[in-house]
C-alpha cells in the first residue's frame, strides 16, 4: 500500500464536494509537472521574480522535481530583466530593482541589440519560460497532468508581444472575457470552473440591434497580483490555450495540442 492510500483525506479535507485537489505532499509520489519525474519540491507559479512584495499569500503551487524547480530560475530572471529593460527604455517606472546578476546584464545587452536592429527578436530563453509558466497554470487550473498518455508539454506555438508594439484594439482585446461554449467549459470541480461567469445582456442595450439577448458564459482572468501578473487558460476541443500578461507590458499566448490528434 503506498502512502497516498494511507493518507486520510476525509479527516483533513472534509466532504467530497469541497475537497481541494492535493497537488503536493512531501514524500508522496507526485510527478513533476514539467518533466514527469518524481516531485520532491513545490514551486510557486508564477515565480516570485514576476511579482512585488508583499507577495500574495495564496500563490498557486505545483509539484516539481528539484532539477526543474532550480533549472528555470536563471531564465526567469533573464525574462523579467528583458521586460524591465524594455519598460525602462519606454520610461515606464520600474517597480523592482533587479540585482546586477549576469542574467540581468545579458538581458539588457540583448535588449540593446534589439533596439539597434530596430526589431524585437524572438528569444528562446523567454519562450522557454513562457511555456513553463503556461504548463504550470494549465496543470493548476485545468487539472490536466502533462505527463499522461494524452497530453504533452510541447506547445503548438508560443508568441509574445509588448505593449508599445500593440494597437489600442489589440490591447483592449487582451482584456476580453473568454467566451465559453459546451466544448470549452472546464471540468466541474477544476479551479478554472470558478472563473466562469454567466452574463445576461441588458434588454435596453440589445433591443433592435440583433445582438445576442440570451445569457452566455465567459471565463475571467486570474489576477495573481494587480498590474504585475495575470493569466487565463481554457480547453477548446483538442487545444489548450493560455494567455499571460506580465507587468501589463508583455502579453504572451501559448497553445498546446492533444497528442492523439
Ligand atoms: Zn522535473
Amino acid at each position: 500500500m503506498d502512502e497516498a492510500d494511507n493518507f486520510n483525506f476525509n479527516k483533513y479535507w472534509g466532504p467530497d464536494d469541497y475537497r481541494p485537489r492535493v497537488v503536493f505532499k512531501r514524500g508522496s509520489d507526485m510527478q513533476c509537472v514539467y518533466c514527469g519525474e518524481p516531485a520532491n519540491t513545490r514551486e510557486h507559479c508564477p515565480s516570485k521574480v514576476f511579482l512585488t512584495k508583499p507577495y500574495p499569500s495564496d500563490l498557486p503551487v505545483v509539484p516539481a522535481c528539484e532539477r526543474c524547480n532550480n533549472g528555470f530560475s536563471s531564465d526567469e530572471l533573464y525574462t523579467k530583466a528583458f521586460v524591465e529593460a524594455y519598460e525602462h527604455h519606454c520610461s515606464y517606472k520600474s517597480k523592482t530593482k533587479l540585482s546586477e546578476r549576469k542574467e540581468v546584464m545579458e538581458a539588457q545587452r540583448k535588449f540593446e541589440e534589439c533596439v539597434s536592429s530596430g526589431e524585437i527578436h524572438f528569444d528562446d530563453k523567454i519562450a522557454r519560460i513562457l511555456i513553463k509558466l503556461a504548463v504550470c497554470h494549465i496543470t493548476y487550473e485545468l487539472t490536466t497532468g502533462f505527463h499522461t498518455d494524452s497530453w504533452e508539454g510541447i506547445p503548438e506555438y508560443v508568441s509574445y508581444t509588448f505593449r508599445p508594439n500593440m494597437t489600442t484594439e489589440e490591447i483592449d482585446s487582451w482584456d476580453d472575457f473568454i467566451p465559453m461554449n459546451d466544448n470549452i467549459l472546464p471540468v466541474i470541480g477544476s479551479r478554472a470552473f470558478n472563473q466562469i461567469y454567466v452574463l445576461e445582456p441588458v434588454m435596453s442595450a440589445t433591443e433592435g440591434t440583433g445582438e445576442i439577448t440570451r445569457p452566455f458564459a465567459v471565463m475571467d482572468w486570474i489576477d495573481v497580483q494587480n498590474d504585475n501578473y495575470r493569466y487565463v487558460c481554457w480547453l477548446d476541443g483538442i487545444y489548450i490555450h493560455v494567455k499571460v500578461a506580465i507587468d501589463e507590458f508583455m502579453y504572451a499566448k501559448a497553445v498546446f495540442k492533444h497528442k492523439d490528434n
